[in-house]
């Protein structure tokens, strides 16, 4: 257990997710690879975290699959290539400031700004069979700021669907620092969006890949239930029959080849697609082989991690993360008068 975080001259960045399960192909593609390359280029001081509190404010009436959620999701950020020699990878739950901050913060944040998020709505009217009418839900843009703010980061990779979140936890900060100050210093740094690729992804049914819609590829599915999958894929509805010419820009399995395939196969896809000279079961038996051999690498790392190591990373690295939440902490107690000032 390390005991100090050294401070790093290198620009902090900080993303985290909320345990739902087996990663997919689409929380691959749209963050942890996003993640792994921040993680390797050596620019950027990283903490990635498992957002095991947000599963609570949609799954609170049953929270049976949360913790066993959150194990497989860190093995699949350490299958991904996440090194807990060079990243900083903790659970929120182990982290009591996680609770502390947002209690500070949601005493300055006007419940209109909480209202107009545009998911807060979004997901009352989508998951109608849970009752969404709770504080913690309508208070978890809070949250999400207190896990942000609490490292003070420079960056937070996001995708485009994220923007708003990280607009908020800024505005947050930003109100904060005008009540408060420390030593006439703000201690809430206002953190950047860090824009990172996120390829539209299709899931078999054509549809967004979302665990919601039962239409996903997982990061851990062996060979054959890829194959399988990928046989069960909606194609261009205009290719009926094996003659019917069809177009890859059309098709949910031409958008997999688009992005996993390489420009030769890309190309093959087109002609063949186009003039029918391929059929439907050739084209996905290709894009099966180029899922494969990213996901193959991916699953042998996943395989060799135990259940005591997994343990021993997540602690050690939630006890450097606690640390470094403290910090900041201090900061913001003493900013809000709630302690004597550091001399
Ligand atoms: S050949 Fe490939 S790209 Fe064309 S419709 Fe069939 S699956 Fe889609």
């Amino acid at each position: 257990m390390s005991d100090t975080v050294s401070p790093s001259s290198r620009p902090r960045v900080l993303s985290g997710m909320r345990p739902t399960g087996k990663l997919h192909l689409g929380n691959y593609m749209g963050a942890l690879a996003n993640w792994v390359k921040l993680q390797d280029s050596g620019q950027y001081e990283c903490y990635f975290f498992i957002a095991d509190w947000h599963a609570l404010t949609t799954d609170y009436a049953d929270t049976s699959n949360i913790e066993p959620n959150s194990r497989e999701v860190i093995l699949d950020y350490l299958a991904a290539g996440l090194d807990p020699a060079k990243t900083v990878l903790f659970q929120q739950s182990r982290i009591s400031q996680h609770a502390e901050l947002p209690l500070l913060l949601g005493m300055i944040t006007p419940l209109g700004w909480l209202e107009r998020v545009p998911s807060y709505k979004e997901m009352q009217e989508n998951l109608t069979n849970k009752d969404l009418t709770t504080y913690g839900f309508l208070g978890y843009p809070v949250l999400m700021a207190s896990d942000i703010l609490l490292y003070q980061p420079k960056y937070v990779p996001v995708g485009q669907d994220q923007q708003a979140h990280v607009e908020l936890t800024r505005e947050v900060a930003r109100r904060f620092n005008n009540f408060y100050k420390l030593n006439n210093r703000e201690v809430l740094p206002e953190p950047d969006v860090l824009l990172t690729p996120s390829p539209k992804l299709p899931g078999t049914d054509g549809r967004k890949m979302s665990k919601s819609y039962g239409n996903t590829i997982l990061i851990s599915d062996p060979e054959p239930i890829v194959r399988q999958k990928l046989k069960t894929m909606v194609t261009d509805p205009a290719r009926i029959r094996r003659k019917d010419p069809g177009d890859p820009d059309k098709c949910p399995v031409g958008d997999l080849h688009k992005v996993f395939s390489t420009p030769e196969t890309l190309a093959k896809v087109y002609d063949g697609c186009r003039s029918a000279g391929i059929g439907c079961i050739e084209c996905k038996g290709w894009a099966a082989d180029a899922l494969v051999q990213i996901l193959n690498p991916i699953q042998e790392r996943r395989a060799r991690f135990t259940p005591g190591e997994v343990e021993d990373i997540l602690k050690d690295g939630s006890d450097r993360a606690r640390t470094r939440a403290e910090q900041t902490m201090v900061e913001v107690r003493a900013a809000m008068k709630l302690t004597p000032a550091a001399k």
